[in-house]
């Protein structure tokens, strides 16, 4: 018998990579605590606290077409977006979430030794990406107030000749947002750039979007997943310029966005009063959070524009902390890297699950916030 590695030959970067261990699962933790799932005060992935919507829960209860192939153009959310974004169908691909467009411009892009430019702290898919596509990652690090280095950007661009800069506004994990005339100035380079707008609606802010028909190398990514509360149905969305968009029709697999994501985003957009009053209510929890987190002296929380708020965690590790939240049943996010020491990002949730975290933070801190 031929060894077994001769008949079954795995890519040789793939096998020599460690196994991703993801955050424990919600399942895991209740369990460890001894609390059913629904008890847990889960503000570790910036998930839309109030659920889907309505329309979009009807539709997903009604559908009906389950048995049949959906529409590769999905001409009619396209058609919605259009009216949601503001710019013509033409410029609009959707897909399972915008993972799978990330995925897509890579393919699209890359050949193996090209450059893209990553601006870390960011969201850690655009460099968990990059290698499977061979692709080389220049990091041009944020500063300390997680602004971007601007100057370092257009140095790096021009000499490594870099294809794509991927940038996110507002920035997950700190939640700032990137002044417009930044943007405007990096789209001179000679790149592709690709914003991420996950959290746009949090932001108060208008979207990049509607910029992009007059703009040949600016790509917008959006996503039903935060604003919309459609995380688990995986539904996302770019903006592109027409010459890049014809070979992105070529390469997308026809049936990724499916039939049951598909109606949910469509029953979503025609939900848009109670789904921006959610967004409202997020964002208004956000305000909150700032506010009151600022009185504890162990956190030293960062302005944000999105649905979440990034915190510098003092006098304790970011670990424990952690780790004692979850004993409460508050479940956090925490960093701990080389270039995010001792960090938890806590997203907004709704009144009463910011009520239970301020509480079970004077519990571990050992007294009141200054207000209480
Ligand atoms: C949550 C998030 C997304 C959403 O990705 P989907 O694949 O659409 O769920 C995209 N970018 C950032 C920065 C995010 O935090």
């Amino acid at each position: 018998m031929t060894p077994i590695q001769e008949r079954v030959r795995i890519r040789s970067d793939i096998a020599a990579m460690e196994v991703y261990s993801p955050t424990t699962s919600l399942e895991v933790f209740a369990q460890q605590l001894g609390r059913p799932v629904e008890q847990l005060v889960k503000l570790d992935a910036n998930e839309n606290p109030y659920g889907s919507s309505p329309r979009a829960r009807q539709a997903l209860a009604d559908l009906r077409t389950a048995h049949i192939y959906p529409d590769p153009e999905t001409r009619h959310l396209r058609a919605a977006l259009s009216q949601y974004v503001g710019v013509p169908a033409e410029y609009l691909l959707a897909g399972a979430g915008s993972d799978e467009l990330l995925i897509l411009l890579l393919q699209l892009f890359i050949e193996p030794g090209d450059t893209i430019l990553n601006c870390p702290p960011t969201f850690g898919m655009y460099s968990f990406d990059a290698p499977l596509f061979h692709a080389r990652v220049i990091n041009i690090p944020r500063r300390a107030d997680f602004s971007l280095d601007v100057d370092g950007i257009e140095r790096a661009a021009l000499e490594s000749n870099a294809k794509l800069l991927i940038l996110c506004s507002p920035n997950n994990p700190d939640g700032s947002l990137i002044p417009l005339e930044t943007v405007e100035r990096l789209l001179k380079l000679p790149l592709v750039v690709v914003l991420d707008e996950a959290y746009i609606e949090f932001s108060g802010t208008e979207s990049m979007a509607r910029r992009v028909p007059e703009m040949p190398n600016l790509i917008v990514l959006r996503t039903f997943s935060k604003w919309a509360g459609l995380a688990g149905l995986r539904v996302g969305y770019g903006i592109f310029p027409l010459e890049i968009i014809t070979h992105l029709w070529k390469i997308k697999q026809p049936y990724s966005l499916n039939e049951a994501a598909d109606a949910a985003a469509r029953a979503s957009l025609n939900d848009l009063p109670v789904l921006l009053a959610n967004v409202q209510k997020i964002t208004t929890e956000r305000k909150r959070l700032e506010r009151e987190l600022a009185g504890f002296p162990v956190l030293t929380p960062y302005p944000s524009r999105s649905n979440f708020v990034l915190c510098q965690v003092n006098g304790m590790t970011a670990k424990a902390l952690r780790q004692a939240l979850a004993a409460e049943g508050v479940v956090v996010r925490y960093y701990d890297k080389a270039d995010m020491r001792n960090f938890i990002r806590i997203s907004a949730g709704t009144p009463q699950q910011t009520d239970v975290l301020l509480a079970a933070l004077r519990k571990i801190t050992g007294g009141d916030n200054g207000r209480a």
